[in-house]
């Protein structure tokens, strides 16, 4: 079967894809399709811990109503333990979002913008024609037949599976990078429990998870908490397996066996790298987890991807206006995602810090500094007078040089960001010096960059 010529094609129809979907379709008259290989009363759903990190109204983006919210958390409602050492830390307001809820109105009310999803269907790679992306191939999960889907602009929203990026051939699109090369196991539970805990969002860093990975426990009201972990695979590391540890930690630090019921369980990956600093192709554009849009530190990925969605449905219109859908005509794109490709950036610097000073660093910082380390997770920039007060609080000679050093290399890669070409012809150059600076920042070549 192949289906008639389309405008946009969205591949994956959660948090990012259902952004765009929703945004072009309520801005423009394009015609939009949405492809996922979920069924279509899932959409939106997945293994997360459904935390909104950040404020949705400054954000701009349309508030969940009152039935798609389990909890808000306010500035210090989240505690980190580290082992016996514990802190009350400071983070910006959040929500715990219902995201199956919030995402199919979103593509409700884009389906009576005229959004026609297509659930059940699995994209296998993109047909690419005179250097362009043209359209997609997807098996039908219920006919088991090949369809083709093609559009004027393909939109990698697939998390991450990066089903369309991935699959681009080598040689072509040598602008875009093909695949992502680090992920983070992920995996969690939603556990019906008695009793509640008595706060709204624990952060656990545990000697039984390899440095960098934590566990969490989110109160989701309705008698129910959403407990989880990422964790990083570090080289040389013996790989244990997920369920075990996980129930190690919750009994051992939360509830005993006959204190809850698992509702639901399951894991999937993350992607932990520098993102990517160019997400546009001729006819194609990627974001979202498919587009490494995720803290490599926290994981965040539900406000990028709806972020995103929000900030690029402009420039995607404007480029249908002028009929220019090459990466030319869509390079606007990187720059207008750049705040968040800088801040997922500085995050990534800020989980080398993590690794280098480790569990027994951070315990410190929670005794001297507890009510920073949030702003450290989330990356969120501290003032002038809060630095200085941390560094007289601070005592410790290498944990005080790991973070001015974030601070420094900050500094030089807004400076380099500044120099982001303008036209796809500089870029190369450009993603040379940059790659040598993240080099030098990371000390080491071994960069667990996104690789071709
Ligand atoms: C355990 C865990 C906990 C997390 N906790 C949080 C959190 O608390 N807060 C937060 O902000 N983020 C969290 N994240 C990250 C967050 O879930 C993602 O970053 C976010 O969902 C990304 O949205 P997305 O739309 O880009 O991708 P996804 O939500 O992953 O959606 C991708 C869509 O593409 C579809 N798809 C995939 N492959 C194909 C294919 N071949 N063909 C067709 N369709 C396809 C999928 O069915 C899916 O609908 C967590 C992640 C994990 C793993």
């Amino acid at each position: 079967m192949t289906n008639s010529e389309v405008d946009v094609i969205i591949v994956g129809g959660s948090m990012a894809g259902t952004s765009l979907a929703f945004n072009l379709s309520r801005k423009s008259q394009l015609k939009i399709i949405v492809i996922d290989r979920s069924k279509r009363e899932l959409l939106g759903k997945k293994c997360c811990g459904d935390i909104f990190f950040g404020d949705w109204e400054k954000d701009h983006l349309l508030t969940p109503q009152e039935d798609e919210i389990f909890d808000t958390w306010k500035d210090h409602d989240l505690v980190i333990h580290a082992e016996d050492t514990h802190g009350k830390t400071r983070f910006a307001n959040g929500l715990i979002v219902d995201r199956l809820k919030y995402t199919q109105r979103l593509l409700k009310e884009a389906e009576r913008n005229g959004v026609k999803i297509f659930a059940n269907r699995k994209v296998v790679k993109p047909i690419i024609e005179n250097d362009s992306i043209v359209g997609v191939v997807a098996i039908n999960q219920k006919t088991k037949e090949r369809e083709t889907y093609r559009a004027k602009l393909i939109a990698d929203t697939s998390g991450f599976a990066h089903v369309v990026r991935r699959n681009i051939p080598e040689g072509s699109f040598p602008l875009l990078e093909k695949k992502i090369s680090y992920m983070v196991d992920g995996y969690r539970e939603i556990l019906k429990v008695d009793p509640k805990i008595d706060q709204r969002l624990i952060m656990v860093v545990s000697d039984d998870l390899p440095v960098g990975s934590f566990f969490w426990v989110v109160d989701q009201a309705r008698g129910r908490v959403n407990a989880g972990m990422y964790i990083r695979n570090n080289e040389g590391e013996e790989k244990k397996k997920l369920p075990d540890v996980f129930k190690n930690i919750l009994h051992t630090q939360f509830y005993t066996e006959d204190q809850y019921e698992v509702e639901e369980a399951s894991g999937c990956p993350i992607p932990s790298v520098i993102p990517m600093t160019n997400i546009v192709g001729n006819g194609f554009v990627t974001f979202g987890e498919a587009g490494t849009q995720t803290s490599p530190i926290i994981g965040d990925g539900i406000r990028q991807g709806l972020l995103t969605g929000e900030s690029i449905s402009d420039i995607i219109i404007g480029a249908f206006d002028k009929g220019d859908l090459s990466e030319k005509g869509l390079w606007e794109v990187n720059k207008i995602v750049q705040p968040n490709t800088i801040k997922n950036i500085i995050a990534y610097f800020r989980l080398m810090a993590f690794k280098e000073f480790g569990n027994e660093g951070l315990k410190l910082l929670l005794k001297r500094i507890p009510d920073q380390i949030g702003a450290f997770f989330l990356t969120e920039n501290l003032s002038f007078f809060e630095q200085l007060t941390s560094a007289f609080k601070l005592r410790e000679k290498n944990i005080l040089k790991a973070l001015l050093k974030i601070q420094l290399n900050t500094r030089k890669l807004k400076k380099i960001f500044k120099k982001y070409p303008n036209t796809p012809e500089n870029y190369l150059k450009w993603r040379d010096k940059f790659l040598e600076f993240i080099d030098d920042c990371i000390g080491s070549k071994q960069s667990l960059l996104v690789t071709q």
